[in-house]
């Protein structure tokens, strides 16, 4: 728990949210300001700012309930697909530091756009440039 982190404000009953799932380890409730009926963040109950924070149990449990969620949302809905992303780090739009994932419900001609629009400018990178990313990450 943080004090001044606002989804462990909702966690602990302080700040009110429409909660949507439930279980020890993880919330899900609607965002207040929505980009489509249904926008749901699904959250770790305890205080993390980034992903690469959570322990592999705690992970394990918060993709489950986005996998779980995300279908069931969608036919609530009645979307026709759903992006869903994490905002991961200040310089990638993250404005609540406690983890959260966003579904997102998409309806056909909704005139958004996919993930692959929230990137900067592209890179023009070498095959060689591709290769030493590859192999770096990959040690
Ligand atoms: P991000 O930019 O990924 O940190 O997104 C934070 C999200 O939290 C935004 O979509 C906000 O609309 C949402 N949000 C902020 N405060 C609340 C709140 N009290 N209850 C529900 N959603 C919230
Ligand atoms: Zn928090």
């Amino acid at each position: 728990m943080s004090d001044d982190c606002i989804f462990c404000s909702i966690v602990a009953g302080d700040i009110p949210a429409r909660t949507v799932h439930e279980t020890d380890d993880v919330l899900a409730f609607l965002d207040a300001n929505p980009l489509a009926r249904g926008h749901t963040l699904v959250i770790p109950k305890s205080h993390a700012r980034h992903l690469g924070d959570l322990d592999d149990d705690l992970a394990s449990d918060l993709f489950a309930a986005v996998t779980e969620l995300t279908p069931h949302i969608q036919s609530t809905v009645g979307a026709d697909g759903a992006n869903v992303g994490i905002n991961d780090g200040a310089a990638a739009g993250q404005e609540v530091p406690h983890v959260h994932v966003h579904v997102i419900p998409r309806f056909d001609g909704d005139g958004g756009a996919p993930l692959h629009a929230v990137g900067g400018e592209r890179p023009d990178l070498t095959d060689d440039e591709l290769d030493a990313v590859a192999k770096a990450i990959g040690e």
